[in-house]
């Protein structure tokens, strides 16, 4: 019955608030006078996204895209598809995508990949979290918030076999050092 894992704060909601005001400066600045798209990647962005779009002033629209689930627990099966299309005609658009964290990096570089060959004006990442120990492919993350260690992460949107994506702090999950 207690078999739960018990989350171990990492950073909590202040840094989490404070980091999230500095994107949405960097954004700000750097789309005045556009109008993006910004793409969540579901589901894990959506807590992330919901406080970043509220710190930006200026005119953008919102999709969202999700891509197979890499099943229960914390290992990946490697192989990425696309489970649920963006509704929105990209082409000759600006497109942000927002991402909680980049792993492996196959997620994402298989995303900026597909959404390429859809033409938009302009495509760039956005990146709540991102463990650069574990990359196996190249990515550019045009917007970053936390570098973090090679541990797995639970709160602020993610999930450890969909628990814990109501945790308002970002945590870490099991005791690999
Ligand atoms: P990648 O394709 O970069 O290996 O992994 C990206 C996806 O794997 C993330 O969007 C996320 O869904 C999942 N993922 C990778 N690391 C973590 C982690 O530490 N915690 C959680 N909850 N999900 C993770
Ligand atoms: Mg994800």
């Amino acid at each position: 019955m207690n078999s739960q894992p018990e989350p171990q704060l990492l950073f909590n909601r202040q840094e989490i608030e404070a980091a999230v005001k500095k994107l949405a400066n960097e954004i700000s600045e750097d789309y005045q006078g556009k109008n993006p798209i910004l793409i969540g990647i579901l589901k894990g962005s959506f807590v992330f996204m919901a406080d970043l779009v509220r710190l930006l002033n200026f005119p953008l629209e919102v999709d969202f895209i999700r891509l197979s689930s890499y099943g229960r627990g914390k290992e990946s099966s490697g192989e990425v598809t696309v489970v649920q299309e963006i509704s929105t005609q990209i082409k000759g658009r600006d497109v942000l995508v927002i991402e909680d964290i980049v792993d492996t990096g196959r997620s994402v570089a298989f995303l900026m990949d597909y959404l390429k060959k859809k033409k938009p004006a302009s495509l760039k990442l956005c990146a709540l979290t991102d463990k650069p120990s574990r990359r196996q492919v190249p990515v550019t993350i045009n917007y970053l918030g936390f570098t973090v260690p090679d541990r797995f992460l639970v709160g602020y949107g993610l999930d450890w076999d969909e628990k814990f994506r109501n945790l308002p702090d970002i945590c870490t999950l099991g005791d690999n050092e």
